[in-house]
């Protein structure tokens, strides 16, 4: 039999044992998430606390950014990949093809179950879209970054970082596509923009409307995506060492035929105008986009505007010039589809669908 006082330190002992297998077992229920570093500034750096402009980006390593916010392992296992240190001004279609070639080697592994790329605000929409048409898998992959430097006062850095992470090892994002994670908001891809050039409240998706939000330690979704994306399209990067020459040209009062004559020139295989209101092409610039046309180059007209739908045949007669609409687009996504749809075809009229179901 037992004494009162043994019976009482067996049960502390079973008590404490259940405990800990407890939170062993919770670990090990943690998402495996991988930060893909690429440097911007996020991982940048002021001279002081108060320096919000004119700091250097893309200064901090990723070892650093994951160190400094010591929460990110209540929520994931995390590791981190430094796969480029640049300001995201300078990214390059190469830069693309090498981070999405290693998204896809990383997501097909089953010890990995979600992605989070920093990144420079500048271009991240940009990256966001490319990464959603070619990642070949429905794991998340969250972009993130900052509009103050890591060493700024109320740096938004951190707090991006962590929800981020929260939302990559979600089950609740998986199959959403490509998302932005800025300013305790979630959004997707396609649709969002940067808006402001300075203030943490810069990305948003106007009109369309963001995905969702987070809140208490929870990313929550109110919408989802329904474009096709990610495992579902008809993209393939994986042979890739370069993409089509594709630029823009933009629309202003007063302009003539000389930027799109000397994209023309210099070798481009597509160009979207990106024109005045719903993508009216100037008399001055028309004779030019359909000497390139004729040529070859593949024209899509979109709109400076930033909202609305490009309509197809409205401003101009798309069926008689052989153009294609830039739907909801805005010019620099519409030139990323552009650059992927031309691995695939010259058919305009397989181009236009593609806009229409991207
Ligand atoms: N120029 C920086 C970049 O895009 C700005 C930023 O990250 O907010 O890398």
């Amino acid at each position: 039999m037992m004494s009162p006082a043994a019976r009482f330190i067996n049960l502390l002992f079973a008590t404490l044992l259940l405990l800990a297998l407890g939170a062993h077992a919770q670990t090990a229920k943690l998402p495996n998430v991988t930060i893909l570093a690429t440097g911007g500034t996020i991982a940048g750096t002021g001279s002081t606390s108060t320096t919000t402009v004119g700091y250097t980006a893309a200064t901090v390593g990723v070892q650093s950014l994951i160190k400094a916010v010591p929460e990110l392992a209540k929520v994931a296992n995390v590791t981190g990949e430094q796969v480029f240190q640049i300001a995201s001004e300078n990214m390059g279609n190469e830069h693309w093809l090498t981070l999405a070639k290693r998204v896809n080697v990383l997501l097909a592994q089953a010890n990995v179950d979600g992605i989070v790329i920093t990144h420079g605000t500048d271009t991240m929409e940009e990256t966001a879209y490319f990464l959603n048409l070619v990642v070949k898998s429905r794991k998340p992959v969250v972009l993130v970054g900052a509009m103050r430097p890591s060493t700024a006062l109320s740096a938004d850095g951190p707090i991006n970082l962590y929800n981020a992470v929260l939302l990559a090892g979600s089950p609740d994002a998986v199959g959403k596509g490509v998302m932005v994670a800025m300013n305790d908001q979630i959004h997707a891809a396609r649709d969002v923009t940067k808006t402001n050039t300075s203030t943490p409240d810069a990305f948003k998706t106007p009109e369309l409307g963001m995905l969702g939000y987070f809140q208490g330690n929870r990313a929550l979704f109110y919408h989802q995506p329904i474009r096709k994306h990610t495992a579902d399209t008809e993209f393939d990067v994986s042979a890739l060492t370069s993409l089509p020459q594709v630029d823009i040209a933009y629309g202003y009062a007063n302009v003539g035929p000389t930027v799109v004559d000397a994209l023309v020139a210099a070798g481009a295989k597509g160009l979207i105008h990106a024109g005045v209101g719903d993508g009216s092409l100037a008399a001055k610039v028309l004779p030019s986009l359909k000497a390139a046309r004729a040529k070859g180059v593949i024209i899509v007209r979109a709109s400076r505007v930033g909202q609305g739908i490009l309509a197809r045949n409205g401003e101009a007669n798309d069926d008689a010039l052989d153009f294609v609409a830039s739907d909801t687009l805005n010019p620099q996504k519409a030139r990323i589809l552009l650059m992927l749809a031309l691995t695939k075809t010259n058919n305009t009229r397989d181009i236009q669908r593609m806009f229409y179901t991207y």
